[in-house]
C-alpha cells in the first residue's frame, strides 16, 4: 500500500493587532474547512491576551486550526505599551529567528509546510519563506482601492500630495478621484506616522516573493479596481471572510466582550439603535466623547457605544460621560461586533471605517456614519459614502485633531436614518448584503477564488 501523503499544510503568520487577527483567524478556519492542515502563528505575549485561547493547548479556539507561538520577550501587559515602530522591529527580529526552527519542527512531526500566508505589516515572512524555498502568499486586509493606492505611491506611478503641494488630488486607474484627505493618511506629507507608510510599503518591495495576494474584499464590491490590479498582480478576492467563517472570530478577541449588550439589544425596537465603535486602536478624546454623547442625546435614538479611554488617560478612568446618558443607551468597552451588526434592532453604525468594520457593515447591510481618523480609514469612508452609497461622512480633513461638534453628529445620524436619502442608503446596504452573501456561497466569486487558491497550493507542493 502506498504511504499516505501528509495533508497540505498552510502556516499563517499574523501581526498582533485585532484588525489583523480577525481576518487571519477567519481565513485559517476557511482553509481548514477545505481540508488543509492550518497553523496560525503569532507572538506569544499576544497569544496570551487572546480570549479563550491558551498557548498551552495548541488546538484551542477554532476546532481544526492549530496554533503556534514564538517568544517575543514580552509579557501580556508590556506588549501593549511597545510603540508600534519598536514592535515592528521586535517582531521581525524574533520571528526571523523562530520561523525556520518551527518549519523544521513541523517537518520532523510529519507536517512539512506547503505554503506560508504573510501579513502586510510583517513582509519579512516572505523572505524567510523564500530562503526555505516554501511558497508564500499574502493576505491583504485592506481594500483593493488602498492596495492600488499604496502600489502606485511605492512605484512612483502617479503624483501624490507633497509638502509643497499638500492639497493635490490623486488620479489612479480604476478609481474615483481621491482628494488629498481621502488618500491613506500615512502617505500624506503631514502624517505623524511616516514609519507606518514605510512598513506597509515594504510589502510592495516584497511582492516578487509572493505567488498570490489574497484580498479581504469581493469582486462585486470593487470590480474596476480589482480588474486593474489584476493586470500587474495575481490577486484573489476571498471576502468577506467574516461571512464565510462566522465562528472563528471569538478566540481572537484581545478584550473581553460584553455579551450582555446583545440581551439589551433584544429589548429594543427593530431598526431603532445607533451602534458606535471606533475599532481596536482609535479612542475618542474626552472632548470628542462629550460631543458624541450630546449628539446622541440630541438625536433621541437609543445607542450601544463601544467607548474606551485614550492611551494617555490610562487604563480605567471614568469616561466623563454626561449624567443620565446611560438611561438612554449602553456603553461597553468591547462588543461582539458581528452579532451586534447582525441584530435587527441596529439601525446604523457610526464607524471609524477600519476595513474589517467596513466589510462587516457591508455584509450586515447596515448604513453608516463614516468617522475616519487615519490610514486607509479615510479612503474607506470615501467609498462608503460615494461609491457604495451606504453612508455619510462625518467631519473632513484631519479629524484626528479636529473636533466634530454635537450638531454635526446629530445631523449625520438623522441623515442616515430619516427621509428619502436614508431610505436609499438602506436599500443600497441591503443590496450589498445580498451581494456579499452570494460571493461566499458555493459557486460565488470569493468561494471560487478560495478553491482556486487551494488548488494552486496543491500544485506548488508537488
Ligand atoms: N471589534 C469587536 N468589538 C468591538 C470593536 C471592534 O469585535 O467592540 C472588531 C471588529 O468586528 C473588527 C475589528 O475588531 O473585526 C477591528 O478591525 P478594524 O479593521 O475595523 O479596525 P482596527 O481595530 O484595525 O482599527
Amino acid at each position: 500500500m502506498a504511504p499516505t501523503e501528509p495533508p497540505l499544510h498552510v502556516v499563517l503568520v499574523c501581526f498582533p493587532g485585532q484588525g489583523h487577527i480577525n481576518p487571519f483567524l477567519r481565513l485559517a478556519n476557511l482553509l481548514s474547512s477545505h481540508g488543509l492542515r492550518v497553523t496560525f502563528v503569532i507572538n506569544l505575549s499576544t497569544a496570551r491576551q487572546m480570549k479563550s485561547l491558551s498557548p498551552s493547548s495548541p488546538s484551542a479556539g477554532a476546532a481544526a486550526v492549530h496554533f503556534d507561538f514564538f517568544e517575543d520577550g514580552q509579557d501580556e501587559e508590556s506588549i501593549k505599551r511597545v510603540p508600534l515602530d519598536h514592535l515592528l522591529t521586535l517582531l521581525e527580529h524574533a520571528g526571523r529567528k523562530a520561523l525556520p526552527q518551527m518549519v523544521q519542527n513541523y517537518a520532523e512531526a510529519g507536517n512539512p509546510v506547503s505554503c506560508f500566508v504573510s501579513n502586510p505589516f510583517i513582509p519579512w515572512v516572505s523572505d524567510v519563506a523564500s530562503s526555505l524555498d516554501i511558497p508564500c502568499a499574502v493576505l491583504w486586509i485592506q481594500s483593493c482601492a488602498s492596495f492600488t493606492t499604496y502600489y502606485h505611491f511605492h512605484n512612483k506611478l502617479a503624483p501624490f500630495p507633497t509638502a509643497q503641494d499638500p492639497e493635490r488630488d490623486v488620479v489612479l486607474p480604476g478609481m474615483p478621484l481621491l482628494k488629498h484627505d481621502e488618500v491613506p493618511s500615512f502617505l500624506h506629507p503631514t502624517t505623524p506616522y511616516p514609519f507606518l507608510a514605510t512598513s506597509i510599503l515594504q510589502q510592495f518591495a516584497h511582492l516578487g516573493n509572493v505567488f498570490c495576494v489574497l484580498m479581504e474584499t469581493f469582486e462585486e464590491l470593487e470590480p474596476e479596481v480589482i480588474r486593474h490590479v489584476s493586470t500587474f498582480c495575481k490577486v484573489k478576492p476571498v471576502g468577506p471572510l467574516w461571512l464565510s467563517a462566522r465562528a472563528s472570530a471569538g478566540p481572537g478577541d484581545l478584550i473581553q466582550a460584553d455579551n450582555d449588550c446583545v440581551g439589551w439589544l433584544d429589548g429594543q425596537l427593530p431598526g431603532s439603535v445607533v451602534y458606535i465603535s471606533m475599532g481596536s486602536i482609535v479612542a475618542m478624546t474626552a472632548e470628542q466623547r462629550a460631543e458624541m454623547a450630546h449628539g446622541l442625546l440630541g438625536s433621541g435614538m437609543p445607542f450601544l457605544w463601544v467607548a474606551r479611554p485614550t492611551m494617555d488617560e490610562g487604563d480605567d478612568p471614568d469616561l466623563g460621560l454626561p449624567e443620565g446618558l446611560e438611561e438612554r443607551g449602553k456603553v461597553v468597552r468591547w462588543a461582539p461586533q458581528e452579532e451586534v451588526l447582525g441584530h435587527v434592532a441596529v439601525a446604523c453604525f457610526v464607524t471609524h471605517c477600519g476595513w474589517n468594520s467596513t466589510l462587516e457593515a457591508i455584509g450586515a447591510g447596515k448604513p453608516v456614519v463614516a468617522f475616519p481618523q487615519w490610514g486607509d480609514q479615510v479612503t474607506d469612508a470615501k467609498f462608503l459614502e460615494e461609491v457604495f452609497r451606504v453612508g455619510v461622512r462625518m467631519g473632513r480633513g484631519d479629524t484626528w485633531t479636529k473636533l466634530v461638534r454635537r450638531e454635526e453628529v446629530e445631523r449625520c445620524l438623522r441623515e442616515v436614518t430619516v427621509g428619502p436619502r436614508a431610505e436609499e442608503m438602506k436599500e443600497n446596504a441591503a443590496r450589498w448584503k445580498r451581494e456579499a452573501e452570494a460571493a461566499v456561497k458555493p459557486g460565488g466569486s470569493s468561494e471560487r477564488n478560495v478553491r482556486e487558491f487551494v488548488e494552486e497550493v496543491k500544485k506548488r507542493s508537488v
